[in-house]
């Protein structure tokens, strides 16, 4: 399409604009009911009376904090966009509201079990988050899940043994998940003599011969547990973890299989939990109930076959609401964490009732309903490119005819004929470019023709925007309109599940919301990937295909006044998954907590340097400033350079290498 790229900002937009009427001018609440704030954002995220992101990282409860100057007095500590600013406090609110949920559900049924929640390392790994799940948990005895043998690592080094074992209460446990090899099982069971209580959960039938056999060369009784394979279906992006060929857990044969060869160890004592994990995720309440009925009775049925059944847990799954609509649409979810509690409670106490079982403690493994909330990353529009809206003046008295035509077509478009004109102006742009291509067209001309049919079709945008029913052939015509932003990030870095599998963030600027945001676009991150962009974004209904957004300002000395967009909810999974494509590095981390006095920095953990992503890929960076020094040596003898651009050419290569992977903001 034809784009005019890094339009000046002083150029005003004609883009027309259906959200705006002159009459009422643009409120807070605009931007709310706009960017859905309340329902993504409750009760962390609003609006303040200065248009800015307020954030209140104790919901209700604390105090607030406003985003943009956060950002402003982080950028003064030299921090550069985009930074990932974690809120310590939400995190701690995430695990009490939890553990609240659980406690009110457990109340509410005179369920005569406990809750033991645990935290999955894999959900994010870094130090500081995972440290803070287990600080925060504490009171609630709140454990962590590892799912292989690096996680496990982390969760024996974070975790704090029981140094005297309390034995009126359940301990916190330590579910050992994933593949394991000896290293593993034989790491895990020691861990019991410091005081840990790892729960092994069997997932492949081979792993219970090294357990069994290891646990009698250490003398050490295993805590074991069975994974299962539901027939119970997920759906979604992860609904695969389920069924007879998920990659996980065992068949109901293969745990018959188990509990015989317990049996005849006479171990059937050490099998005391049952887990399942039906995916991430779940948007249908339904499909939780079912899978908790389905791991319900077969708790119940372990138990009757002699296994001394104390766990029943219930894996992740709980879902995010990431658009905010509250339905069962893969980014939302149709309950909240309260009804999540109260049904897996009453199924789980139904069953045990009826068939006289004790209740068990229950577990459940949520990762992306604890870590989502407290990550927001910050980024900066770095420029923006539109579709070339100039009405090209008339220079020639012989004007090509195909040009005459346009001009005609773009003279007489009315709300009656505009299908019509649409349709001529692109039939008459396609002459346009096959004239130019036999050679009859100038590259002005052609140039001339691209710009009439932009604003044939804005004209005829301004008309169809009006009409309550546009025909599908006009469809394109609104998207093809859209300005890009050019964001600074890397989809690849931050927000992988975008990319890959076309999640939504919530995404909105995080100041002038006492604005109107008056243009439409697309984002466009940094890499050279043409999958670097976002084109999809939270909407009530479905999604929608471009983000409302201000026209970009200029700031004092002809530099760009900065425009941060927040990226919420992406404390889950992200970070980790994301990767080194064109060489963007890991971004600035902050972690921010509140204090009586408004905030602190707790810690900030730099992003890559050019340097370290270069030895990611096994360059030497030493290696290469010298084969640049040598070359600019020859080319100095050669009399190619002067001095004093050599210096200025190797004092950039070697200061660049220090630098951040993006780029320094507004300019
Ligand atoms: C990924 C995973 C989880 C976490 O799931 P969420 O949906 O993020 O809560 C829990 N348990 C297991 C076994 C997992 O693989």
């Amino acid at each position: 399409m034809a784009l005019q790229t890094d339009k000046p900002v002083e150029t005003t937009q004609t883009l027309y604009n259906p959200l705006s009427s002159p009459q009422t001018p643009w409120r807070i609440e605009d931007s709310e009911a706009l960017y859905r704030i309340q329902g993504w954002g409750d009760p962390y995220f609003s609006i303040n009376a200065a248009g800015h992101v307020l954030v209140s990282p104790q919901g209700e409860r604390g105090g607030s904090l406003d985003l943009y100057e956060l950002v402003q007095e982080l950028r003064q500590r030299n921090l550069n966009l985009p930074l990932l600013i974690r809120f310590s406090d939400i995190l701690a609110d995430r695990i009490e509201r939890l553990n609240a949920c659980f406690a009110r559900a457990i109340a509410r049924y005179n369920y005569p079990g406990e809750y033991r929640g645990v935290y999955p390392v894999k959900c994010n790994q870094h130090r500081h988050l995972v440290e803070s799940v287990v600080k925060f948990g504490k009171p609630y005895q709140f454990g962590l899940e590892a799912g292989s043998k690096p996680e496990l690592m982390i969760a024996l080094a974070t975790l704090e043994p029981a140094l005297h074992q309390n034995l009126t209460s359940k301990a916190t446990l330590l579910i050992c998940n994933g593949y394991k090899d000896r290293d593993y099982i034989e790491t895990a069971l020691l861990s019991t003599r410091l005081g840990h209580t790892p729960v092994i959960v069997i997932e492949q039938l081979s792993e219970l011969a090294i357990a069994l056999e290891l646990s009698q060369t250490l003398d050490i009784a295993p805590i074991l547990g069975v994974r299962a394979k539901l027939s119970a279906k997920g759906a979604g992006h992860w609904g695969e973890s389920t069924g007879d060929r998920a990659k996980f857990g065992l068949t109901i044969p293969e745990i018959l299989q188990v509990v015989t060869q317990l049996k005849s160890a006479g171990m059937l004592d050490c099998l005391q939990l049952l887990h399942f994990h039906i995916g991430s995720q779940i948007a249908s309440i339904s499909t939780i109930k079912d899978a908790i009925r389905e791991a319900s009775q077969i708790y119940v049925e372990l138990v009757k076959l002699g296994a001394n059944m104390q766990y029943l847990d219930v894996g992740g799954g709980l879902a995010v609401d990431y658009d905010g609509s509250k339905t069962n649409f893969y980014a939302s979810k149709n309950y909240n964490m309260q009804n999540y509690a109260n049904d897996i409670v009453a199924e789980v106490q139904e069953a045990c009732e009826e068939r006289q079982v004790a209740a068990p403690t229950l577990v459940s493994e949520s990762g992306r309903a604890i870590a989502s909330h407290q990550g927001v990353l910050i980024f900066d529009i770095l420029g923006a490119s539109y579709p070339a809206l100039q009405y090209p003046e008339i220079t020639s008295s012989k004007e090509n005819l195909v040009i005459r035509n346009l001009r005609d077509t773009y003279a007489t478009i009315t709300p009656e004929n505009y299908q019509e004109a649409y349709h001529d102006a692109v039939q008459f742009k396609e002459e346009a470019i096959s004239l130019f291509n036999f050679g009859y067209l100038s590259l002005q001309e052609r140039a001339i023709a691209e710009q009439l049919y932009w604003v044939c079709c804005e004209k005829i945008l301004h008309i169809t925007r009006q009409q309550d029913y546009v025909s599908d052939d006009l469809a394109d015509l609104e998207k093809n309109m859209t300005a890009i932003y050019y964001a600074n990030l890397s989809i690849f870095q931050s927000a992988p599940d975008a990319w890959a599998l076309d999640q939504l963030f919530p995404i909105m600027p995080i100041h002038r919301l006492t604005e109107e945001p008056t243009e439409r676009a697309i984002l466009a991150d940094l890499t050279c990937d043409s999958d670097g962009k976002i084109n999809k974004f939270i909407d009530l209904r479905d999604i929608k295909d471009s983000l409302e957004l201000h026209p970009l300002q200029l700031g004092p000395h002809h530099t760009r006044a900065p425009y941060y967009l927040g990226m919420f909810l992406v404390g889950a999974y992200q970070e980790i998954m994301g990767n080194l494509h064109n060489l963007f590095g890991d971004t600035n981390v902050v972690h921010i907590k509140m204090t009586p006095q408004g905030y602190q920095v707790e810690s900030i953990v730099k992003g890559d340097t050019i340097s370290e992503v270069l030895h990611y890929t096994q360059y030497k960076p030493d290696d290469l400033i010298e084969t640049v020094r040598r070359r600019t040596e020859q080319a100095l003898q050669e009399q190619r350079i002067t001095l004093e651009e050599a210096q200025r050419l190797l004092s950039n290569y070697e200061q660049t290498l220090t630098h951040y992977t993006y780029l320094s903001g507004a300019c």
